[in-house]
This record gives C-alpha cells, structure tokens and sequence, in this order.
C-alpha cells in the first residue's frame, strides 16, 4: 500500500527527521492560508498522488507570493496529473502540500528496500539525488552506496556513518546524516515499511540535512497489525477495479484488453494470460480465485471482473485439486442468474469433480462455451471475443 508524501513526512517527523514545515490545503484559499501561516517568501506547492516524477509534470510549482500560490493550487487541484508513472489516466489530486522552499546546497538519494532473495533491507544512497536511482544506476552507478541490514540486529551506527562517509559529506554535516538514516530506518521498520525513499535528501546552506520529498510503501500483509497505517490508505489514488476485488479478498490485477478471466492458481493465471495472447487476443485482467472456492466466491470474482466495463467475454479456467468444478460450475450458474451476466462465458473445467461440474452446465440450460484444454478455451475466448465485436489492440 502506498501513502502520500505528506503523510510519510509526518511519520519520519516522529522519528526525528529534519522536514521543511509545510500544511495540506483542500482549496486554492486554503493554499494560499497555509502559505500565509508558513511564512517566508517562496514556497512549493506540490500535488499529493501516489507516483513520483510529478516535478516534471507540472506538480511541483515553486511560487513567490500567496498569488502565485492560490494560482497554481486552481491549476492543479481537480485535475488528473499524468507522469511517466501514473499510465495515460493519471491519479486525480485532490490535496496540496503547501511548503515552505530551502536554500538547497546539494541533493542527495537515501532508498530503503526490501531484498527479499537475501532477506535482507538493503540501504541505498547517493550523492547523485534528485534523478530518479534508474536513471542514477545508468548514467553514475559508481554513486550507488549499497548496505544491507540484518533486520535481526537492526541498523547499526557504524553503518549509518560508513553511508554518511561515503557520501562525501563534511565532518560537521556527517553526525546530522547518521540521526537522519537511523531516523529514516526506524521509521521503515516500525511500520513494516516494504519501501522508502528521500529524493531529494538535501543539504542546506546552513548545513542542515532535510527531507525534500518522501515515497512510502507498506506490505499489505502487515496491515492488520499497523492499524493507523492502514487509516492513511487513499482509495481515490488506487484503480477502482483492484480496490473492489481487493475489498473482497480476490486478487486482481487490471489489465488493458476486453477478455475477463476468472481463474485458480496464479501460474495457470500467468499460463491463461499468455494462451489468450497467443490466440491473438488480450486480457483485460489476472484473477486468482484461490483454493477451495465455494459458488458464492466464483460469483463474487464475476461482480470483480464486471466492474471493467470494457470486458466483453469472460473466460473461466479453473484446474480443480483442491477446488472442485462442480462448485465452480454451481458459481456460474449462480452468477449468470444473480449477477445477470448477459456476456458470453466460457468455461474450461478440469480436475476434481470435472464430470459432475460439466452436467451442472450442461443441465441448467444456459447458453454456456464449453472446453476441454486450456488451448482449446483461450483459441474460443478470443473467438467470442471477435463475435462479439471486440476489435481492441494490445495497449
Ligand atoms: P517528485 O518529482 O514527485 O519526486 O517531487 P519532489 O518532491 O522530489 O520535487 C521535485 C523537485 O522539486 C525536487 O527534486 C527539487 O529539485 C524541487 N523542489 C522541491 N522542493 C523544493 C524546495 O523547497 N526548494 C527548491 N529550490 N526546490 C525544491
Ligand atoms: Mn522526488
């Protein structure tokens, strides 16, 4: 789960690291109030969406009166900001940070990941900030200071300081980076962070170390236990089809093309995906029912996959070993009443109960496209993907 900038600002402030002081505004009025309340003469306003490289998309405007403050707040608010890793549709913004701008001396990178082959969190900076690390592993790899911490010790200060050296920094600055990266650390690891990132960590002219920005994500599988992060999650910056499957403990994964798919296992998953390719269609989505689904499950996946209007077939391919095809073939009949699915469906059983799950199909009556392989299921998805005049390109 992602978080906004300002948010993750406000958990590293409680770890004791150094932020511009900055307030959230809902409206171009609040924008310029909070601008007035900072104080100073030149502040950034920045639009809160779960991406980065909003700078270069407009953004991050830095402005020089409470004018220019309240202007650039009706330019952004409302409004969809696309960026380089939002996709086409871009992520809506809906609030602004207001900050006050500082005198920057030098930008630098600090990263916290997860190195999950080492099972390790694996430290990452540079003296090379304000580029994105991609950019920074391509063009000045040799700037990349890797450490890896052994989640069982912890972050030691030795290590903190060999970073802070590394980095080339003057002595007087180094002690300011080591609070800075513990501080970051414990942030990271109290709230089961799966990332972190300052881009830009700067140095002041005055020689104070900031965090300019924040990037924050949480493993989702620790959230029951990190109940007030789990409250800063913001659904209008998720894709609606993820948030209603996720909702309902189905995962999902939006794709570009009109072929819905319900389907068990996420490698027969993956395999379906590239069988409908391969017979020249596209999916519109990954749905991984999961083991030992009751009927009610199957229909809840199809209410999941309905939510993309551009789905126009829908392809079940279910290999039953510790699911049996009777109860999925029970949830497409269920579906087909109770969700009134008027789409043609097309159903691949095999595994446990295949021959009881196919007479469930073949005595309820309804107009369903039967298959014994999933070859032979994808080829008639995309053929009645093309019958019903699904014309869509690979996006
Ligand atoms: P991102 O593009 O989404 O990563 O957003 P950032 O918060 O990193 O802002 C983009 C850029 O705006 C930064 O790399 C800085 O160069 C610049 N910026 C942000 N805040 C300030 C500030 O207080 N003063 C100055 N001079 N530049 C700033
Ligand atoms: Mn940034």
């Amino acid at each position: 789960m992602d978080i906004h900038e300002y948010q993750a600002k406000e958990l590293l402030a409680r770890h004791g690291v150094n932020l511009p002081r900055g307030g959230l505004a809902y409206s171009p009025e609040q924008a310029a109030y909070r601008a007035s309340e900072i104080g100073g003469e030149r502040w950034a306003v920045k639009a809160q969406i779960h991406s980065g490289a909003r700078g270069k998309a407009g953004g991050v405007k830095l402005c020089d009166s409470d004018k220019a403050v309240k202007q650039a707040a009706e330019e952004m608010l409302g409004k969809r900001l696309v960026t380089h890793q939002t996709g086409p549709e871009g992520k809506l913004v809906n609030r602004l940070y207001i900050e006050e701008t500082v005198d920057i001396a030098q930008e630098l990178y600090l990263g916290f990941v997860l190195d999950r082959k080492a099972e390790r969190i694996m430290i990452i900076a540079s003296s090379s900030g304000g580029m994105e690390v991609e950019e920074i592993a391509d063009k000045e790899p040799e700037s990349l200071i890797k450490t890896v911490v052994d989640p069982g010790h912890g972050l030691q200060e030795f290590q903190a300081r060999e970073i802070a050296y590394n980095l080339g920094l003057e002595y007087k600055v180094v002690n300011r980076m080591v609070d800075t990266i513990l501080g970051c650390y414990r942030a990271f690891r109290d709230y089961d962070g799966s990332m972190l990132e300052i881009n830009p960590l700067v140095i002041t002219g005055g020689g104070s170390v900031m965090a300019l920005d924040a990037k924050m994500s949480f493993d989702e599988n620790a959230l029951f236990r990190r109940q007030e992060i789990s409250e800063l999650r913001d659904k209008s910056q998720e894709d609606p089809r993820e948030t209603f499957a996720s909702d309902r403990g189905l995962s999902y994964v939006g794709l570009n093309g009109e072929i819905g798919c319900i389907i068990n296992g996420a490698g027969l998953a993956m395999a379906t995906l590239d069988m409908i390719k391969i017979a020249g269609g596209e999916p519109a989505n990954f749905l991984d029912i999961g083991g030992g689904a009751s009927p009610d499950r199957v229909a809840k996946s199809f209410r999941a996959v309905l939510q993309d209007e551009n789905v126009k077939v829908i392809f079940v391919n279910i290999f039953a070993g510790i699911n049996r095809c009777d109860w999925v073939a029970e949830g497409v009949i269920k579906a087909k009443k109770e969700v009134g699915v008027s789409l043609p469906i097309i159903v691949r059983l095999a595994g446990t109960n295949v021959e009881k799950g196919k007479q469930i199909l073949a005595d309820s009556g309804e107009d369903i496209i039967v298959a014994d392989t999933l070859k032979e299921g994808a080829e008639k998805a995309v053929k009645a993907w093309k019958d019903a005049g699904g014309t869509k390109a690979a996006a």
